[in-house]
């Protein structure tokens, strides 16, 4: 064990009584209520939030509109904005450890992970969409006017920011997921509401602050921390809210769009995903192992992308079934400030008794499971990873998003039934194809019905790569060159002359 111990910093901003993060600077919410903060490892109360009320809202938004519409933010040269956005990526480097720390005491996973993906990770997304700040550009056009006779135009486009944004964010990458929601905004020139999950909020409000620091001017970023039910709908239903980019469940962010379609807001989509990993029998055994099991239980397998289901041929079924479950049981198991521990807790106790639900019931239907280390007494959120073996189809485990640390592996006669299978699901966010054929390589991606393939690989991103789901895993695509369109409306302007 090696534990890192907690620095002054961090326990100080443990003991705040925060507020929400308003107009640039602190704010008492209007209502007495509090939301407390758990640490995953110990189930013990470390902080606590305010739970902000829908005049909170309405004075966050108020805050930003004003921003948007009479601040210096939309109109600074895009080199400005750029500055300060990559003055917000160094004081993040400056501050990682405390960024890190903070991480993995309200969301329970690995320090090492925090370190590498929270906070590296999130200056790697700032930096890169500081960039795309000058890089937003319209076209011109020749156009044929037939009227008046003889009249000439010129016609051109300009990408103007589409107003007050609010970002809304789940609880697996509360910080990284944070910059996805608040930062392609914030260089596009628009003004942000941010709302993290009431279960992880502490890193937002850190942000919000460096933003501050870096001159992000007062009312361009704003944070109110709250329930979904109240804060998340206050902020969705606003009519001042132009634009709503959300990532989390399939059915809030079906919920989001509904309310967004009632008035014509604009909407992106980042949701769930039950992604299969297809394995040839040509594949690389040792290579499979080690990517899936990353796949798999990276962060308790609570990500979006992780892999679900494996789908593996039959002459290679037996070892990659035996490569796993030699990975799943070494693996130890302890709380994320332990460096060495391989698997931590999930992120709450709902969280926790959810996973064990789906893992009961399967076992209940007879499913085979092979179970890892069993969890550390006491009162914090682990659930020992999982591997369940030739499951019925049918199960609530092989259908749904369970999120947990928790992979299904089944036998199948050739790719054809793979691909059958792998696509027979609503969600449609990722997958992976396992093999050492460049013919199978190159044809299988494109039958996959998903946003994004890995060949040999699963569960890699890079902000320069598009990302988002197809079917019922979200609308939209995060990263990449055009990542600032969807912050953006197309104006078209026509010049006679
Ligand atoms: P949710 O979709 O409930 O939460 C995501 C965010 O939306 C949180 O900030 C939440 O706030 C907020 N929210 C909840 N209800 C509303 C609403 N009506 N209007 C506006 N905002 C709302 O995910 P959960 O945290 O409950 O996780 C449940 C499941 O979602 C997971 O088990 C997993 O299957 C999936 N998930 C997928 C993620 C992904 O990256 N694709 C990420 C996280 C979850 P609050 O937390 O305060 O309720």
């Amino acid at each position: 064990m090696s534990m890192t111990s907690v620095l002054p910093d961090v326990r100080t901003f443990l003991e705040r009584r925060h507020g929400l993060y308003i107009d640039g600077g602190w704010v008492a919410s209007s209502g007495e209520a509090r939301l407390p903060v758990f640490d995953p490892a110990s189930g013990e109360k470390i902080s606590s939030v305010a739970d902000a009320t829908e005049q909170d809202v309405q004075r966050a938004v108020q805050a930003a509109k004003a921003s948007f519409l009479s601040g210096p933010w939309r109109g600074m040269p895009p080199v400005a904005r750029e500055r300060i956005l990559l003055r917000l990526a160094d004081l993040v480097e400056r501050d990682a450890e405390i960024l890190a720390q903070l991480e993995t005491l309200e969301q329970g996973k690995s320090i090492t992970l925090s370190r590498i993906l929270e906070a590296g990770s999130s200056q790697a997304w700032i930096r890169y969409v500081a960039g795309l700040a000058t890089k937003i550009t319209g076209q011109s056009f020749d156009v044929s006017i037939p009227l008046p006779p003889g009249a000439r135009y010129a016609a051109y486009t300009r990408k103007e920011p589409v107003g007050v944004v609010a970002g809304i964010v789940p609880w697996n990458f509360p910080l990284l997921i944070g910059v996805w929601k608040v930062l392609p905004a914030l260089a596009a020139g628009c003004s942000v509401v941010a709302k993290p999950s009431e279960t992880t909020p502490l890193t937002m409000l850190r942000l919000a602050e460096l933003a501050t620091e870096a001159g992000v001017p007062d009312g361009a970023f704003n944070v109110v921390t709250g329930s979904g039910g109240v804060a998340g709908e206050a902020l969705v239903q606003h009519p001042d809210i132009a634009k709503v980019s959300f990532t989390g469940s399939t059915p809030v962010g079906k919920r989001i769009a509904r309310n967004c379609a009632s008035r014509l807001a604009r909407v992106s989509l980042e949701l769930g995903g039950k992604n299969p990993a297809i394995v040839l029998a040509d594949a690389d055994v040792d290579r499979v192992v080690g990517g899936l099991t990353l796949a798999g239980f990276l962060n308790q397998g609570q990500v979006c992308a992780a892999c679900s289901r494996v789908y593996a041929e039959a002459s290679i079924f037996d070892r990659v079934v035996a490569g796993l479950q030699q990975a799943v049981t070494g693996m130890s198991i302890g709380p994320g400030m332990d460096e060495t521990a391989q698997i931590n807790p999930v992120a709450s106790q709902a969280h926790q008794k959810r996973i064990q639900s789906y893992l009961e019931r399967a076992e209940k239907a007879g499913a085979e499971i092979l179970s890892g280390p069993p969890a550390p007494e006491g009162r914090g959120f682990y659930v020992p990873p999982a591997l369940v073996v030739k499951p019925d189809d049918t199960l609530p485990l092989v259908r749904e998003e369970v999120f947990g640390p928790v992979m299904t592996v089944t036998r199948v006669a050739n790719a054809e039934e793979a691909l059958v299978r792998a696509n027979d699901t609503p969600f449609g966010l990722a997958a992976s194809v396992w093999t050492g054929s460049l013919q199978a390589a190159m044809e299988l991606p494109p039958l996959l019905q998903v946003g994004t393939v890995w060949v040999n690989s699963h569960v890699m991103i890079d902000p320069n790569m598009p990302f988002g789901g197809m079917k019922e895993s979200g609308v939209g695509r995060d990263f990449g060159t055009g990542w600032l369109d969807a912050f953006t409306e197309t104006k078209s302007i026509c010049v006679r002359y």
